[in-house]
């Protein structure tokens, strides 16, 4: 059996791609600080342990042939665009991503997927709502609009760095927004979609829900299987990246609230109020991904807010629930 490593195998995307790996019968080994926090680890093995220090690095990737490296000091608009986590983002994620490279390359890992961001692309190129530039090209000269974005910047020239020097088998995403069930959905790190279902989810029918900024500004949102469909067709690929993944279906924030309310079937006007924003307008450019790997994600945004709306519905309801016996 292949022996793969997932960091951040305790986080939302990690949880669900250790369950795909594992479903396609490799044997996962997971290394996270927490283990997942609404489902069992699919893990046949998991290691609770801080990649920040070389020797849990070290262990993680004994014996290992693939990593894939999610792991990373993260949350939504909230937690990323405030200013006040910087210092932390920047030191975490980088030394996870130097640890993990380090040691895996001494290990002789043979293949590293790693999961940047489109928030790596430059501001100046996301300022009109309607036409934002995102396609993998231009992401220099580089002016990301968040230290969280400079730090998956600098992570993706590390890991071409070590191809170059090394030939180490190299695999770079630029996820897009990626959202689903088992998501953080409360707390400061939840992302738009998960933040927008608990707040339609809360609010009684012709109640009102709160918005960050005019809701004007664009964004398009990746349902979580097709983020994983993406990661193992491309991690079998000759390509490196990096690569887009991400949907192409743009919507403004006040859109993606009037879908919410549809699925819930409720009316909820909506207050907008100042918030953390990020860029006026991002979206995903898959030409690059149809061409290298023949395939684009395509499911509509609709489906997938679905099925997260209905999740998200059952947290809040077991919530109301557990307070009140
Ligand atoms: P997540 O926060 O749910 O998962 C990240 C996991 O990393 C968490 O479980 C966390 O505990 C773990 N972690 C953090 N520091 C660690 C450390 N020092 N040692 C061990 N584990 C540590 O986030 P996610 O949404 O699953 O994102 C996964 C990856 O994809 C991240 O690298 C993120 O930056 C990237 N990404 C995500 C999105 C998105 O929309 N979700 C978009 C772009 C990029």
């Amino acid at each position: 059996m292949k022996r793969v490593l997932v960091c951040g195998a305790g986080g939302f995307i990690g949880s669900h791609l250790a369950k795909r790996l594992a479903s396609e019968g490799f044997w996962v080994r997971g290394v996270d600080l927490k283990h997942p926090e609404f489902s069992q680890t699919a893990c046949h093995e998991f290691i609770q342990a801080d990649l920040r220090d070389p020797q849990v690095a070290h262990r993680a990737v004994d014996s290992i042939e693939d990593v894939y490296q999610l792991a990373a000091d993260m949350g939504g608009a909230g937690y990323i665009f405030t200013g006040d986590h910087d210092a932390n983002v920047m030191h975490n994620s980088a030394s996870i991503n130097l640890n993990i490279l380090e040691e895996g390359r001494k290990a002789g890992v043979k293949r590293f997927f790693y999961s940047s961001s489109a928030c790596i692309y430059p501001a100046y190129n996301q300022e009109d709502p309607d036409n934002p530039v995102c396609s993998e090209a231009s992401a220099y000269p580089a002016a990301p609009d968040s230290e969280y974005g400079w730090e998956k910047l600098f992570s993706e020239r590390l890991y071409a760095a070590y191809s170059r020097n090394y030939g180490t088998e190299i695999h770079v995403a630029r996820f897009h927004n990626i959202f689903g069930p088992q998501g953080t959905w409360q707390g400061g790190r939840e992302k738009a979609p998960a933040a927008i279902c608990r707040k339609v989810a809360e609010t009684p029918d012709g109640g009102e829900i709160e918005i960050w900024g005019d809701g004007k500004q664009t964004r398009s949102f990746l349902y979580i299987d097709e983020c994983v469909e993406g990661v193992r067709r491309f991690m079998d690929s000759g390509f490196a990246g990096p690569v887009n993944i991400g949907s192409e279906e743009m919507v403004s924030i006040n859109q993606l609230a009037e879908m919410a309310m549809q699925i819930a079937g409720k009316k909820l006007r909506i207050r907008h109020i100042p918030g953390p924003l990020g860029v006026r307008g991002r979206n995903s450019d898959n030409r690059l991904i149809s061409e290298k790997l023949g395939w684009a994600p395509s499911r509509p945004l609709k489906e997938g807010l679905r099925r997260t709306f209905e999740w998200i519905n059952n947290q809040v309801k077991n919530r109301v629930a557990s307070m009140a016996s």
